[in-house]
């Protein structure tokens, strides 16, 4: 078990220090009083605990922008608690909450019951509210009043804003306080009642399918509006090579428009499902061996910004139960980090630079948050990565409330060896 610690200095020695937005890559001590930075180099004769980080890298503290937590409605699933407890074990340090709770956040005293629930832990939680009250599709919520109690972006998530008409007002006011709207998009007239990705083996299968084409018209929607009012729009969970085809040439004429996808369409693809597991099962679905590879060609040049969980905690009962009838999602917070390393640093597809921008750098930027340098004075907001660490995905010692993983049993290389955020730490010693 990690050891939880608030003591007021600390050394980590001997770590290789990475941060690209300050140029910095070297090995060497990092003096931490009161939660700030003190000093980065040996650390001489600075009085404090030590932990020794020999063989470990230190990056800016990583942030999943994409993560259901179930509470208020469904805390069987997840609590704000549980799910920050699996933040900081994947070693996320702040986490984005998605509305589609029950009832969903739509307004200022959701927005403060988050904050209150997640004060006082080591990640910080920043809500996303709806886009439209109840997330029904008709009427804009209060977002200048949930941005004042922390709100940093809106989204309807699990279904698409629903008209373009109200999209465009939705990125126009919440343009006015430098949020984005982040959107799920699907068409639903092409959606319709699929349960996988639509293609050779949803076919084989028997199984209706969700083409790619649902989320590439949503994706262009999106896209065009974002254009028009000259706003921000941020498109959750790509999964599809249409979309990120689409979202490379938006970014080429100057939209301001972002994108984000998960680990699992990385390194799974629809021919799992022949598997019938419903721990494959998810929405936007696991798609072809062509998209994928569209999407990391994305992720090499930038047209996607960012890596996100899309943590969405099931109970046993969501998915014990045909594939056609199981609920949609999967958890992640705890195995991106180590499914990311293991699959592309290790591999060398990506290097740690993009890791830091599409974990940690990216996301802040997106939602207009205070960037987190590794520098002196500023708030130790740090994740310590074991590269080396070998371990196997074992989804009864998760700290997330839900097991719903896909990865369970999996080898993998990489994970957090402990995280550190505004003076409170998680660290295996
Ligand atoms: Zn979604």
């Amino acid at each position: 078990m990690p050891l939880k610690m608030s003591d007021q200095s600390v050394i980590l020695k001997n770590a290789r220090i990475f941060d690209p937005q300050v140029k910095l890559d070297k090995v060497t001590d990092i003096q931490i009083r009161d939660g700030k930075i003190m000093d980065i180099g040996p650390a001489g004769a600075f009085k404090g605990k030590s932990i020794d980080c020999t063989g470990k890298i230190i990056v800016p503290g990583l942030m999943d922008m994409h993560v259901h937590l179930r509470e208020p409605g469904h805390e069987h699933k997840e609590t704000i608690r549980t799910g920050c407890n699996a933040a900081a074990a994947g070693g996320f340090t702040e986490i984005c909450c998605m509305p589609n709770t029950s009832p969903p956040i739509d307004c200022r005293s959701d927005v403060e019951f988050i904050k209150e629930r997640s004060a006082g832990h080591l990640v910080d939680v920043h809500p996303i509210p709806a886009v439209t009250v109840g997330m029904a599709g008709e009427k804009l919520t209060e977002m200048g009043d949930m941005v004042e109690a922390g709100a940093v972006g809106f989204s309807d998530d699990g279904r698409p804003v629903a008209t373009a008409g109200l999209l465009r007002r939705a990125i126009e006011y919440a343009g006015m306080f430098g949020k984005p709207i982040i959107d799920h998009c699907e068409d639903p007239s092409l959606a319709q009642d699929g349960v996988m990705h639509e293609g050779r083996v949803s076919t084989a299968l028997g199984m209706p399918g969700i083409p790619g084409i649902a989320e590439d018209i949503a994706v262009m929607r999106d896209i065009l509006v974002a254009e028009y009012t000259g706003g921000t729009v941020h498109i959750a969970h790509v999964s599809s090579a249409g979309a990120v085809r689409l979202i490379r040439e938006a970014k080429a004429r100057g939209v301001r428009v972002t994108a984000e996808t998960c680990p699992h369409y990385l390194v799974l693809t629809d021919e799992i499902i022949r598997q019938f597991d419903t721990f494959t099962k998810m929405n936007p679905p696991l798609r072809s061996e062509t998209d994928q590879q569209a999407l990391i060609g994305g992720l090499k040049d930038g047209t996607i910004d960012a890596i996100a969980t899309d943590h969405a905690p099931h109970a046993y009962e969501d998915k014990e139960c045909e594939f056609k009838e199981a609920a949609f999602g999967i958890v992640g917070l705890e195995t991106a980090l180590g499914i990311m390393w293991t699959h592309f640093i290790d591999k060398g597809i990506l290097n740690l630079e993009n890791l830091v921008r599409l974990m940690s750098v990216r996301p802040r930027e997106i939602l207009n948050l205070a960037t987190n340098k590794i520098e002196k004075g500023a708030v130790a907001n740090l994740t310590v990565i074991d590269p080396e660490a070998a371990w196997v995905v074992d989804s009864a010692a998760f700290e997330s409330k839900s097991r719903n993983t896909p990865f369970q049993g999996w080898n993998l290389k990489g994970r957090a060896f402990g995280v550190m955020n505004r003076g409170r730490m998680i660290f295996p010693v």
